[in-house]
């Protein structure tokens, strides 16, 4: 009874107290334990998850930096280029203006001796100037004939035939390049063809003007007439055919020495040598004619008697022929106003 009491004497207060703490204590354990386990896996997430944030900021920063580096090194070398591309134009200008005029079509051009409106370099002074010349050519004959005058020091002048081949633009450029005067001796040397009328000649002049320039950059102010401009064989009159070249800016040297080459017989080297060198102390010009053709063997021959003989000569020079040089011509074409201007 009194136990019944007794528990009947427990407040409300400690029926409360012990649900509490059976509420407490039995199911709060497993609970804590699963908030506690959750919180770290956050945190853990969150710290895997800032890694690798990290990380990634790590490998942006370094491919930023990379990037930068190779913009970099790209921007050095189109400034390389762009310095190496201006070297390169300013080299060829120079190359350009070395080798052509400023003008194209102007009749002059480097190691030929002026023309056009250019004063033409002065000659040296001698009592006597003699000029080489070699018609006819280029033949095989052409670099021997190169290698003579190179041997000893000479420089002469070569009227070629011909306005097509490569063959023909090699010796050309051979001889230009070995500082000689190119002129002109026609395309074709076919007199019926080249005399046939006016406008026959001019075509051919102008066509073997035109592939002498295309060939070797020479514009040719020199000619000289295939049989000479006294020949007997021209259907037209020589004087106009002066008066043309006149008029393209052009002159044409005759010769007054003859080698003696120029027949189908081949000359001894003794009489060539003679041919050439008996004249030259009573002129002060000598334009000597020659034939570079392929059949004239004694004429390679003969040369270095020629040059040498001249060479001992005293108060003598061997010249290129040039726009300073004085003309020798066989015909008098000048019309009388243009008389008193020469
Ligand atoms: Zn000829």
């Amino acid at each position: 009874m009194s136990t019944r009491r007794m528990s009947d004497e427990y407040t409300s207060d400690d029926i409360v107290h012990e649900e509490s703490a059976r509420q407490q204590d039995v199911p709060a354990v497993p609970g804590h334990r699963l908030r506690k386990y959750n919180v770290r896996m956050l945190a853990a997430s969150v710290f895997l998850m800032m890694a690798l944030c990290a990380i990634l900021l790590y490998r942006i920063s370094t491919l930023n930096a990379a990037i930068a580096e190779m913009t970099a090194q790209i921007g050095r070398l189109t400034q390389l280029a762009v310095e190496q591309r201006e070297q390169i134009q300013s080299l060829r200008k120079e190359l350009d203006d070395a080798q052509t005029p400023d003008d194209p079509a102007k009749e002059d051009n480097v190691g030929q001796g002026g023309g056009g409106n250019q004063e033409p370099p002065a000659e040296p002074d001698a009592a006597h100037k003699v000029y080489l010349t070699f018609d006819d050519g280029p033949s095989p004959n052409t670099q021997k004939i190169l290698d003579i005058l190179d041997k000893y020091g000479v420089k002469a002048t070569f009227f070629v035939v011909g306005k097509q081949g490569d063959a023909k633009k090699e010796a050309m450029n051979k001889i230009v390049a070995a500082g000689h005067t190119l002129a002109m001796h026609s395309g074709t040397h076919k007199y019926a063809e080249l005399y046939a009328s006016l406008e026959d000649f001019a075509k051919d002049f102008a066509d073997q003007q035109q592939f002498i320039y295309e060939a070797t950059g020479v514009m040719c102010t020199i000619y000289r007439f295939p049989g000479g401009s006294s020949n007997t064989v021209s259907e037209i009159d020589m004087k106009d055919c002066a008066r043309y070249l006149d008029s393209q800016g052009v002159r044409f040297f005759d010769w007054n020495i003859s080698s003696g080459d120029g027949g189908t017989y081949l000359v001894p080297v003794e009489d060539l040598v003679a041919n050439c060198t008996k004249k030259i102390s009573k002129n002060s010009t000598s334009v000597i004619l020659m034939h570079d053709a392929a059949g004239k063997t004694t004429t390679v021959e003969a040369l270095p008697k020629i040059i040498e003989t001249i060479q001992a000569m005293e108060d003598t020079v061997i010249l290129p022929i040039t726009d300073a040089t004085t003309p020798i011509q066989h015909i008098t074409w000048q019309k009388a106003d243009a008389e008193s201007a020469e």
